[in-house]
Protein backbone atom coordinates (compact mmCIF):
# COMPACT_ATOMS: atom_id res chain seq x y z
CA UNK A 1 0.00 0.00 0.00
CA UNK A 2 2.89 2.36 -0.04
CA UNK A 3 2.75 3.99 -3.61
CA UNK A 4 -0.74 5.44 -4.38
CA UNK A 5 -1.56 5.84 -8.26
CA UNK A 6 -3.90 8.34 -9.24
CA UNK A 7 -5.59 8.08 -12.36
CA UNK A 8 -6.91 12.05 -13.06
CA UNK A 9 -6.99 12.14 -16.35
CA UNK A 10 -9.74 12.08 -18.31
CA UNK A 11 -7.37 10.75 -21.51
CA UNK A 12 -6.52 7.09 -19.32
CA UNK A 13 -8.38 4.61 -21.11
CA UNK A 14 -8.96 2.73 -17.77
CA UNK A 15 -11.35 5.93 -16.97
CA UNK A 16 -13.99 3.83 -19.02
CA UNK A 17 -13.78 0.76 -17.50
CA UNK A 18 -15.66 1.17 -13.99
CA UNK A 19 -19.28 0.93 -14.45
CA UNK A 20 -21.40 1.84 -10.96
CA UNK A 21 -24.45 0.70 -10.18
CA UNK A 22 -26.61 1.41 -7.46
CA UNK A 23 -27.17 -1.16 -5.26
CA UNK A 24 -30.75 -1.59 -5.68
CA UNK A 25 -30.19 -1.83 -9.71
CA UNK A 26 -27.94 -4.82 -10.04
CA UNK A 27 -29.64 -8.11 -10.84
CA UNK A 28 -28.88 -10.50 -7.99
CA UNK A 29 -29.16 -13.64 -10.68
CA UNK A 30 -26.70 -12.03 -13.19
CA UNK A 31 -23.06 -13.39 -13.47
CA UNK A 32 -21.87 -10.51 -14.25
CA UNK A 33 -19.23 -8.69 -11.57
CA UNK A 34 -20.27 -5.14 -10.61
CA UNK A 35 -18.66 -1.92 -9.35
CA UNK A 36 -20.87 0.01 -6.62
CA UNK A 37 -20.14 2.58 -3.88
CA UNK A 38 -22.38 1.64 -0.59
CA UNK A 39 -22.37 3.65 2.83
CA UNK A 40 -21.35 1.20 5.57
CA UNK A 41 -23.78 0.55 8.20
CA UNK A 42 -21.58 -2.38 10.00
CA UNK A 43 -18.66 -4.17 9.78
CA UNK A 44 -17.16 -7.13 11.48
CA UNK A 45 -13.51 -7.50 12.41
CA UNK A 46 -11.56 -9.65 9.32
CA UNK A 47 -10.64 -13.55 11.05
CA UNK A 48 -9.49 -16.84 9.86
CA UNK A 49 -11.96 -19.50 8.67
CA UNK A 50 -11.66 -23.12 9.12
CA UNK A 51 -10.01 -23.29 5.78
CA UNK A 52 -7.61 -21.27 6.35
CA UNK A 53 -8.28 -17.82 4.27
CA UNK A 54 -9.49 -14.78 5.85
CA UNK A 55 -13.16 -13.23 5.74
CA UNK A 56 -14.95 -9.80 6.36
CA UNK A 57 -18.00 -8.90 5.84
CA UNK A 58 -19.91 -5.32 5.77
CA UNK A 59 -23.26 -4.54 5.55
CA UNK A 60 -23.85 -1.44 3.36
CA UNK A 61 -26.57 0.76 2.27
CA UNK A 62 -27.29 3.55 -0.51
CA UNK A 63 -30.03 5.72 -2.21
CA UNK A 64 -31.71 2.20 -3.45
CA UNK A 65 -31.20 -0.24 -0.33
CA UNK A 66 -32.06 0.88 3.18
CA UNK A 67 -33.80 0.95 5.88
CA UNK A 68 -35.58 4.26 7.43
CA UNK A 69 -36.99 5.24 11.24
CA UNK A 70 -35.83 3.09 14.25
CA UNK A 71 -38.33 0.19 14.26
CA UNK A 72 -38.26 -0.90 10.69
CA UNK A 73 -36.63 -4.00 9.75
CA UNK A 74 -33.01 -3.83 8.66
CA UNK A 75 -32.48 -3.49 4.75
CA UNK A 76 -29.02 -3.46 3.10
CA UNK A 77 -26.44 -5.42 1.36
CA UNK A 78 -23.73 -7.56 2.72
CA UNK A 79 -20.39 -7.35 0.74
CA UNK A 80 -18.39 -10.93 2.25
CA UNK A 81 -14.53 -9.92 1.11
CA UNK A 82 -11.61 -13.01 1.33
CA UNK A 83 -8.42 -12.94 1.29
CA UNK A 84 -5.33 -14.92 1.53
CA UNK A 85 -3.78 -12.78 4.48
CA UNK A 86 -5.51 -11.12 6.94
CA UNK A 87 -3.82 -7.37 6.55
CA UNK A 88 -5.46 -7.20 2.71
CA UNK A 89 -8.94 -7.11 4.41
CA UNK A 90 -10.13 -4.00 5.35
CA UNK A 91 -10.81 -3.38 9.02
CA UNK A 92 -13.85 -0.63 9.83
CA UNK A 93 -13.77 1.13 12.91
CA UNK A 94 -16.72 3.93 11.80
CA UNK A 95 -19.93 3.26 10.31
CA UNK A 96 -20.90 5.64 8.14
CA UNK A 97 -17.40 5.62 5.90
CA UNK A 98 -18.14 4.98 2.31
CA UNK A 99 -16.66 1.80 0.48
CA UNK A 100 -15.99 1.22 -2.88
CA UNK A 101 -16.26 -2.05 -4.54
CA UNK A 102 -14.91 -3.33 -7.80
CA UNK A 103 -15.31 -6.51 -9.46
CA UNK A 104 -17.81 -7.99 -6.77
CA UNK A 105 -20.25 -11.19 -8.11
CA UNK A 106 -23.70 -11.22 -6.53
CA UNK A 107 -26.26 -14.16 -4.95
CA UNK A 108 -29.20 -13.67 -3.20
CA UNK A 109 -29.00 -14.73 0.46
CA UNK A 110 -31.73 -14.18 2.95
CA UNK A 111 -33.69 -11.89 0.76
CA UNK A 112 -30.98 -9.38 0.46
CA UNK A 113 -28.05 -9.14 -2.34
CA UNK A 114 -24.82 -10.56 -1.08
CA UNK A 115 -21.53 -9.19 -2.35
CA UNK A 116 -18.84 -11.94 -2.73
CA UNK A 117 -15.39 -9.81 -3.02
CA UNK A 118 -12.53 -12.04 -3.88
CA UNK A 119 -9.28 -10.29 -3.39
CA UNK A 120 -7.37 -13.41 -4.43
CA UNK A 121 -9.11 -13.12 -7.95
CA UNK A 122 -9.30 -9.37 -9.44
CA UNK A 123 -11.92 -7.45 -6.94
CA UNK A 124 -10.48 -4.49 -4.97
CA UNK A 125 -12.03 -2.42 -2.60
CA UNK A 126 -11.36 1.28 -1.08
CA UNK A 127 -12.25 2.97 2.19
CA UNK A 128 -13.23 6.93 2.77
CA UNK A 129 -14.28 8.40 5.21
CA UNK A 130 -17.97 9.86 5.83
CA UNK A 131 -16.38 13.17 5.94
CA UNK A 132 -13.52 14.83 4.70
CA UNK A 133 -14.47 18.49 4.84
CA UNK A 134 -14.65 19.13 8.77
CA UNK A 135 -11.62 18.63 10.88
CA UNK A 136 -13.53 16.47 13.17
CA UNK A 137 -11.69 13.17 12.28
CA UNK A 138 -9.01 11.84 14.66
CA UNK A 139 -8.06 8.78 12.84
CA UNK A 140 -4.86 8.81 11.34
CA UNK A 141 -5.22 8.19 8.00
CA UNK A 142 -1.29 8.99 6.96
CA UNK A 143 -1.61 12.01 5.13
CA UNK A 144 1.76 13.11 6.38
CA UNK A 145 2.85 13.20 2.52
CA UNK A 146 0.02 15.74 1.55
CA UNK A 147 1.92 18.29 4.72
CA UNK A 148 2.68 21.36 2.81
CA UNK A 149 6.31 22.54 2.33
CA UNK A 150 7.35 25.50 4.43
CA UNK A 151 9.52 27.05 1.77
CA UNK A 152 6.51 27.21 -0.57
CA UNK A 153 4.60 28.90 1.89
CA UNK A 154 6.34 32.13 1.92
CA UNK A 155 6.26 32.54 -1.74
CA UNK A 156 2.43 32.48 -2.03
CA UNK A 157 0.13 35.57 -1.33
CA UNK A 158 -3.30 34.78 0.66
CA UNK A 159 -5.55 34.09 -2.43
CA UNK A 160 -3.06 31.26 -3.80
CA UNK A 161 -2.28 30.18 0.25
CA UNK A 162 -6.42 29.55 -0.33
CA UNK A 163 -6.18 28.36 -3.58
CA UNK A 164 -3.36 25.82 -2.63
CA UNK A 165 -5.21 24.78 0.70
CA UNK A 166 -9.03 24.47 -1.33
CA UNK A 167 -6.60 22.17 -4.09
CA UNK A 168 -5.63 19.64 -0.91
CA UNK A 169 -8.92 19.89 0.40
CA UNK A 170 -10.14 18.92 -2.85
CA UNK A 171 -7.36 16.06 -3.10
CA UNK A 172 -8.25 14.40 0.30
CA UNK A 173 -11.48 14.50 -0.52
CA UNK A 174 -11.28 11.88 -3.02
CA UNK A 175 -8.76 10.00 -1.42
CA UNK A 176 -9.40 6.71 0.27
CA UNK A 177 -7.67 6.22 3.50
CA UNK A 178 -7.33 2.34 2.95
CA UNK A 179 -7.49 0.29 -0.29
CA UNK A 180 -6.59 -3.07 -0.77
CA UNK A 181 -3.25 -3.85 -3.21
CA UNK A 182 -0.88 -1.87 -4.20
CA UNK A 183 -2.08 0.89 -5.83
CA UNK A 184 -5.57 2.29 -6.53
CA UNK A 185 -7.19 4.48 -9.42
CA UNK A 186 -9.51 7.27 -8.92
CA UNK A 187 -11.48 8.58 -12.06
CA UNK A 188 -11.84 11.95 -10.72
CA UNK A 189 -14.04 13.76 -13.70
CA UNK A 190 -16.22 10.42 -13.42
CA UNK A 191 -16.16 8.99 -9.67
CA UNK A 192 -16.44 13.08 -8.24
CA UNK A 193 -20.15 13.32 -8.77
CA UNK A 194 -21.33 9.63 -7.33
CA UNK A 195 -18.62 10.10 -4.37
CA UNK A 196 -20.32 13.36 -3.44
CA UNK A 197 -23.71 12.15 -4.08
CA UNK A 198 -23.38 9.14 -1.55
CA UNK A 199 -21.77 11.28 0.75
CA UNK A 200 -24.32 13.99 1.09
CA UNK A 201 -27.17 11.03 1.26
CA UNK A 202 -25.11 9.29 3.79
CA UNK A 203 -24.68 11.80 6.31
CA UNK A 204 -28.41 12.76 5.85
CA UNK A 205 -29.77 9.29 6.30
CA UNK A 206 -27.27 8.75 9.35
CA UNK A 207 -28.29 12.34 10.74
CA UNK A 208 -32.26 11.46 10.29
CA UNK A 209 -32.19 7.68 11.34
CA UNK A 210 -30.89 5.42 13.69
CA UNK A 211 -30.09 3.00 11.11
CA UNK A 212 -28.89 0.36 13.99
CA UNK A 213 -32.28 -1.15 14.69
CA UNK A 214 -33.54 -2.82 17.22
CA UNK A 215 -33.12 -6.47 16.42
CA UNK A 216 -29.40 -5.80 15.12
CA UNK A 217 -28.49 -5.84 18.99
CA UNK A 218 -29.02 -7.14 22.30
CA UNK A 219 -29.48 -5.10 25.90
CA UNK A 220 -26.88 -5.56 28.16
CA UNK A 221 -29.79 -6.87 30.63
CA UNK A 222 -31.02 -10.01 28.71
CA UNK A 223 -27.98 -11.28 28.19
CA UNK A 224 -27.56 -13.53 30.90
CA UNK A 225 -30.73 -14.58 30.67
CA UNK A 226 -30.73 -15.70 27.03
CA UNK A 227 -26.98 -16.40 26.71
CA UNK A 228 -26.63 -19.03 29.58
CA UNK A 229 -28.39 -21.74 27.57
CA UNK A 230 -25.53 -21.54 25.03
CA UNK A 231 -22.11 -20.01 26.40
CA UNK A 232 -20.64 -20.02 23.27
CA UNK A 233 -23.27 -17.90 21.58
CA UNK A 234 -21.66 -14.66 20.06
CA UNK A 235 -24.21 -11.21 19.99
CA UNK A 236 -23.83 -7.75 19.13
CA UNK A 237 -24.60 -4.21 21.20
CA UNK A 238 -25.16 -0.83 21.18
CA UNK A 239 -23.90 1.62 24.37
CA UNK A 240 -22.38 4.23 25.56
CA UNK A 241 -18.75 4.34 27.33
CA UNK A 242 -18.92 5.49 30.63
CA UNK A 243 -15.68 5.22 31.70
CA UNK A 244 -11.91 4.00 30.44
CA UNK A 245 -9.05 2.69 32.96
CA UNK A 246 -5.87 1.54 32.04
CA UNK A 247 -6.11 -1.89 33.09
CA UNK A 248 -2.68 -2.62 32.73
CA UNK A 249 -0.24 -2.47 29.66
CA UNK A 250 -2.07 -4.48 27.06
CA UNK A 251 -6.03 -3.88 27.89
CA UNK A 252 -7.85 -1.12 28.51
CA UNK A 253 -11.02 -1.67 30.54
CA UNK A 254 -14.48 0.07 29.52
CA UNK A 255 -17.52 0.46 31.23
CA UNK A 256 -20.51 0.19 29.29
CA UNK A 257 -24.13 0.70 29.72
CA UNK A 258 -27.26 0.83 26.99
CA UNK A 259 -30.69 0.96 26.78
CA UNK A 260 -31.59 -0.58 29.60
CA UNK A 261 -29.11 0.97 31.97
CA UNK A 262 -27.25 -1.74 33.15
CA UNK A 263 -23.86 -0.64 33.51
CA UNK A 264 -21.11 -3.98 32.47
CA UNK A 265 -17.68 -3.97 32.12
CA UNK A 266 -14.99 -5.21 29.32
CA UNK A 267 -11.33 -5.51 28.52
CA UNK A 268 -10.52 -4.61 25.43
CA UNK A 269 -7.08 -5.21 23.67
CA UNK A 270 -5.42 -1.45 23.96
CA UNK A 271 -4.07 -1.76 20.18
CA UNK A 272 -7.35 -2.67 18.58
CA UNK A 273 -9.36 -0.11 20.50
CA UNK A 274 -7.02 3.12 21.71
CA UNK A 275 -9.30 5.69 19.89
CA UNK A 276 -12.23 5.34 21.96
CA UNK A 277 -13.59 8.30 23.78
CA UNK A 278 -15.53 8.96 27.38
CA UNK A 279 -19.03 9.34 26.72
CA UNK A 280 -19.23 8.26 22.99
CA UNK A 281 -21.74 5.81 21.53
CA UNK A 282 -20.35 2.56 20.21
CA UNK A 283 -21.53 -0.65 18.37
CA UNK A 284 -20.17 -3.62 19.60
CA UNK A 285 -19.73 -6.73 17.10
CA UNK A 286 -19.12 -10.46 18.32
CA UNK A 287 -18.75 -10.62 21.87
CA UNK A 288 -20.12 -12.70 24.55
CA UNK A 289 -20.98 -12.85 28.14
CA UNK A 290 -18.63 -14.06 30.88
CA UNK A 291 -20.56 -16.29 32.75
CA UNK A 292 -18.18 -16.96 35.76
CA UNK A 293 -17.08 -13.34 36.69
CA UNK A 294 -19.46 -12.40 39.84
CA UNK A 295 -19.72 -8.96 38.22
CA UNK A 296 -21.13 -8.16 34.75
CA UNK A 297 -18.48 -8.72 32.50
CA UNK A 298 -18.67 -8.94 28.31
CA UNK A 299 -15.73 -10.90 27.17
CA UNK A 300 -14.34 -9.61 23.54
CA UNK A 301 -12.94 -12.46 21.15
CA UNK A 302 -10.69 -12.06 18.49
CA UNK A 303 -13.34 -11.42 15.82
CA UNK A 304 -14.90 -8.63 17.99
CA UNK A 305 -15.24 -5.17 16.34
CA UNK A 306 -15.91 -1.84 18.11
CA UNK A 307 -17.78 0.46 15.37
CA UNK A 308 -17.75 4.65 16.41
CA UNK A 309 -20.37 6.60 15.14
CA UNK A 310 -19.75 9.92 13.27
CA UNK A 311 -21.30 12.90 15.78
CA UNK A 312 -23.67 13.99 13.87
CA UNK A 313 -25.65 10.97 13.46
CA UNK A 314 -28.82 10.67 15.10
CA UNK A 315 -28.45 7.37 17.05
CA UNK A 316 -25.29 8.93 18.64
CA UNK A 317 -26.82 12.00 19.60
CA UNK A 318 -30.26 11.05 20.77
CA UNK A 319 -28.52 7.80 22.28
CA UNK A 320 -25.55 9.78 24.67
CA UNK A 321 -28.73 11.46 25.85
CA UNK A 322 -30.87 8.90 26.69
CA UNK A 323 -28.42 5.78 28.58
CA UNK A 324 -27.82 7.50 31.54
CA UNK A 325 -24.28 8.62 32.81
CA UNK A 326 -22.63 6.58 36.21
CA UNK A 327 -24.42 7.01 38.86
CA UNK A 328 -23.30 6.44 42.38
CA UNK A 329 -24.12 2.67 42.27
CA UNK A 330 -22.50 2.63 39.32
CA UNK A 331 -19.25 3.38 40.58
CA UNK A 332 -19.69 1.18 44.08
CA UNK A 333 -19.82 -1.57 41.26
CA UNK A 334 -16.83 -0.88 39.52
CA UNK A 335 -14.85 -1.27 42.69
CA UNK A 336 -11.26 -1.60 41.14
CA UNK A 337 -9.05 0.73 39.43
CA UNK A 338 -10.98 4.15 40.13
CA UNK A 339 -10.50 6.58 42.61
CA UNK A 340 -13.69 7.65 43.19
CA UNK A 341 -14.76 4.78 44.62
CA UNK A 342 -11.61 3.44 46.46
CA UNK A 343 -13.73 3.86 49.95
CA UNK A 344 -16.56 2.28 48.86
CA UNK A 345 -17.57 -0.81 50.43
CA UNK A 346 -19.61 -3.96 49.58
CA UNK A 347 -20.33 -5.39 53.17
CA UNK A 348 -21.70 -8.54 52.73
CA UNK A 349 -21.35 -11.58 50.09
CA UNK A 350 -25.11 -13.33 48.55
CA UNK A 351 -24.41 -16.93 49.72
CA UNK A 352 -26.74 -18.66 47.06
CA UNK A 353 -24.52 -18.04 43.91
CA UNK A 354 -27.34 -18.42 41.91
CA UNK A 355 -28.66 -15.59 43.00
CA UNK A 356 -25.28 -13.44 43.61
CA UNK A 357 -25.22 -13.43 39.72
CA UNK A 358 -29.08 -11.99 39.14
CA UNK A 359 -30.22 -9.22 37.80
CA UNK A 360 -30.22 -5.73 40.30
CA UNK A 361 -33.73 -4.82 41.53
CA UNK A 362 -34.51 -0.98 42.31
CA UNK A 363 -36.09 -0.72 45.73
CA UNK A 364 -38.27 1.72 44.27
CA UNK A 365 -39.53 -0.69 41.69
CA UNK A 366 -39.85 -3.55 44.91
CA UNK A 367 -41.62 -1.17 47.10
CA UNK A 368 -43.58 0.86 45.25
CA UNK A 369 -44.41 -0.75 42.06
CA UNK A 370 -44.25 -4.44 42.72
CA UNK A 371 -47.15 -5.15 40.55
CA UNK A 372 -45.57 -4.52 37.58
CA UNK A 373 -42.48 -6.83 38.00
CA UNK A 374 -43.01 -9.76 35.77
CA UNK A 375 -44.90 -12.62 37.44
CA UNK A 376 -42.29 -15.38 37.22
CA UNK A 377 -39.83 -12.86 39.03
CA UNK A 378 -42.64 -12.23 41.70
CA UNK A 379 -42.96 -15.62 42.20
CA UNK A 380 -39.65 -16.97 42.89
CA UNK A 381 -39.84 -13.98 45.60
CA UNK A 382 -35.59 -13.61 45.60
CA UNK A 383 -34.83 -10.34 44.36
CA UNK A 384 -31.61 -8.95 44.39
CA UNK A 385 -30.65 -5.50 45.84
CA UNK A 386 -28.06 -3.30 46.89
CA UNK A 387 -28.48 -0.43 49.28
CA UNK A 388 -27.20 1.48 51.94
CA UNK A 389 -27.91 1.91 55.74
CA UNK A 390 -29.12 5.22 56.93
CA UNK A 391 -30.42 3.98 60.28
CA UNK A 392 -30.33 0.67 62.49
CA UNK A 393 -33.63 -0.31 64.98
CA UNK A 394 -33.16 -1.05 67.53
CA UNK A 395 -31.12 1.55 68.75
CA UNK A 396 -30.37 -0.83 72.24
CA UNK A 397 -27.80 -3.45 70.31
CA UNK A 398 -29.27 -5.85 73.04
CA UNK A 399 -32.53 -5.95 71.79
CA UNK A 400 -31.06 -6.95 67.80
CA UNK A 401 -31.25 -10.63 69.24
CA UNK A 402 -34.81 -11.45 70.50
CA UNK A 403 -36.78 -14.85 72.24
CA UNK A 404 -39.13 -15.57 69.58
CA UNK A 405 -42.50 -18.36 69.78
CA UNK A 406 -43.04 -20.45 66.91
CA UNK A 407 -46.35 -20.89 67.80
CA UNK A 408 -47.82 -17.57 68.11
CA UNK A 409 -44.87 -15.55 66.51
CA UNK A 410 -44.41 -12.56 69.26
CA UNK A 411 -41.23 -11.87 70.51
CA UNK A 412 -39.66 -11.14 73.55
CA UNK A 413 -36.66 -9.61 75.26
CA UNK A 414 -34.10 -11.64 76.41
CA UNK A 415 -33.19 -8.85 79.46
CA UNK A 416 -35.03 -11.60 81.86
CA UNK A 417 -33.45 -14.53 80.07
CA UNK A 418 -30.78 -16.23 81.64
CA UNK A 419 -27.63 -16.93 79.68
CA UNK A 420 -28.34 -19.84 76.93
CA UNK A 421 -31.59 -17.47 76.20
CA UNK A 422 -34.05 -20.20 77.36
CA UNK A 423 -37.57 -19.26 78.20
CA UNK A 424 -41.27 -19.92 77.45
CA UNK A 425 -43.76 -17.72 75.15
CA UNK A 426 -46.27 -15.96 77.80
CA UNK A 427 -48.93 -17.34 76.25
CA UNK A 428 -48.39 -20.42 74.98
CA UNK A 429 -45.85 -21.50 77.21
CA UNK A 430 -43.97 -23.21 74.66
CA UNK A 431 -40.14 -22.81 74.14
CA UNK A 432 -39.07 -20.24 72.62
CA UNK A 433 -35.75 -19.94 69.81
CA UNK A 434 -33.58 -16.91 69.66
CA UNK A 435 -33.75 -15.04 66.39
CA UNK A 436 -32.19 -11.46 65.24
CA UNK A 437 -34.71 -8.67 64.81
CA UNK A 438 -33.12 -5.56 63.45
CA UNK A 439 -34.89 -3.12 60.85
CA UNK A 440 -32.60 -1.31 58.37
CA UNK A 441 -33.68 2.28 56.60
CA UNK A 442 -32.27 2.10 53.69
CA UNK A 443 -31.22 3.90 50.45
CA UNK A 444 -30.37 2.73 46.79
CA UNK A 445 -29.21 4.58 43.96
CA UNK A 446 -32.98 4.77 42.52
CA UNK A 447 -33.83 6.53 45.59
CA UNK A 448 -30.89 8.53 46.44
CA UNK A 449 -31.75 11.80 44.78
CA UNK A 450 -35.36 11.92 46.79
CA UNK A 451 -36.31 11.62 50.42
CA UNK A 452 -37.78 7.97 49.78
CA UNK A 453 -35.95 5.50 51.98
CA UNK A 454 -37.44 2.02 52.73
CA UNK A 455 -37.31 -0.58 55.49
CA UNK A 456 -35.94 -3.90 55.19
CA UNK A 457 -35.75 -6.05 57.94
CA UNK A 458 -33.76 -8.80 59.44
CA UNK A 459 -35.78 -11.25 60.92
CA UNK A 460 -34.25 -14.69 61.13
CA UNK A 461 -37.45 -16.46 62.75
CA UNK A 462 -36.94 -19.37 59.46
CA UNK A 463 -33.70 -20.91 59.61
CA UNK A 464 -32.50 -19.79 56.60
CA UNK A 465 -34.04 -16.25 57.15
CA UNK A 466 -30.55 -14.87 58.46
CA UNK A 467 -29.08 -16.24 61.39
CA UNK A 468 -26.07 -16.49 59.61
CA UNK A 469 -26.24 -12.65 58.26
CA UNK A 470 -23.20 -11.67 61.04
CA UNK A 471 -20.09 -13.05 60.62
CA UNK A 472 -18.67 -15.30 63.29
CA UNK A 473 -21.93 -14.84 65.10
CA UNK A 474 -25.13 -16.63 65.84
CA UNK A 475 -27.97 -15.56 68.07
CA UNK A 476 -28.00 -15.54 71.21
CA UNK A 477 -29.11 -13.54 74.37
CA UNK A 478 -26.95 -10.29 73.92
CA UNK A 479 -27.88 -8.70 77.61
CA UNK A 480 -25.58 -12.14 79.01
CA UNK A 481 -22.69 -12.50 76.24
CA UNK A 482 -20.38 -9.82 75.89
CA UNK A 483 -18.52 -10.82 73.01
CA UNK A 484 -20.93 -11.83 70.96
CA UNK A 485 -22.70 -7.79 71.58
CA UNK A 486 -19.10 -6.22 70.86
CA UNK A 487 -18.98 -8.42 67.27
CA UNK A 488 -22.47 -7.35 66.46
CA UNK A 489 -22.15 -4.08 67.41
CA UNK A 490 -18.91 -4.04 65.10
CA UNK A 491 -20.57 -5.06 62.05
CA UNK A 492 -24.08 -2.63 62.71
CA UNK A 493 -21.68 0.36 63.04
CA UNK A 494 -20.05 -0.95 60.20
CA UNK A 495 -23.36 -1.27 58.03
CA UNK A 496 -23.58 2.49 58.48
CA UNK A 497 -20.67 3.95 58.07
CA UNK A 498 -20.10 6.39 54.55
CA UNK A 499 -19.87 4.33 51.34
CA UNK A 500 -20.98 1.32 52.38
CA UNK A 501 -23.04 -0.72 50.71
CA UNK A 502 -25.07 -3.86 51.43
CA UNK A 503 -25.41 -6.54 48.56
CA UNK A 504 -28.52 -8.91 49.75
CA UNK A 505 -31.30 -10.70 48.45
CA UNK A 506 -34.67 -9.54 49.65
CA UNK A 507 -37.76 -11.72 49.70
CA UNK A 508 -41.42 -10.17 49.98
CA UNK A 509 -43.77 -11.62 52.95
CA UNK A 510 -47.06 -9.46 53.51
CA UNK A 511 -45.84 -5.89 53.49
CA UNK A 512 -42.41 -6.42 54.41
CA UNK A 513 -39.06 -7.39 52.95
CA UNK A 514 -36.74 -10.13 54.70
CA UNK A 515 -32.73 -10.57 53.64
CA UNK A 516 -31.89 -13.95 53.18
CA UNK A 517 -28.88 -16.00 51.69
CA UNK A 518 -26.63 -12.98 52.50
CA UNK A 519 -23.47 -12.60 54.80
CA UNK A 520 -21.49 -9.64 56.51
CA UNK A 521 -17.93 -11.22 54.83
CA UNK A 522 -16.22 -7.87 54.85
CA UNK A 523 -14.43 -6.29 58.23
CA UNK A 524 -14.28 -2.58 58.44
CA UNK A 525 -12.75 -0.69 61.25
ZN1 LIG B 1 -46.65 -17.88 71.77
Amino acid sequence: MQTTQHNNSTTSNRSNNYIYHSLGNIDPDSQDQYNFFGVIIDAAYPYKTSNGKYICTIKVVDQTIHHKGESSSPLFANVVIYAKRFEDLPIIRRVGDIMRVHRANVKFFNDMRQFYVNLQYNSSWCLFHQNQDKDDDDFDDNDSDENQNGEDQEMLDQDQLKEKQLERQEKRRYKPYKFSGRSYTFDINHEKIIMDNIRTWGQNYFANNYVITKDMYMLLKDCKTKMSNDESQEFDLLCKILKIFEKDENNLEIRIKDLSQEMWFMSVPRFKFQSLKQGEVIRIRCVEVNLTSKRNVIQTKNNTNILRFHPSSRIATELSKVIEDETDMDKVLGDEASDIVMNAVVLTEITDSSLARGQMFKLTDLFLNFDQIPENLRERNAFRVRFYCLRIDPIDHREVVQAYCPECSETYSCETLEKEGKGKCKSCKVECKLIYKMQMLVKDSSSQMNKNFYRILLYSFDEDRGNDFFSNVRPCNLYKNADALETIEKQIKAMTKFNVWIDAIIERQGAFFLIRDTKITQVIN
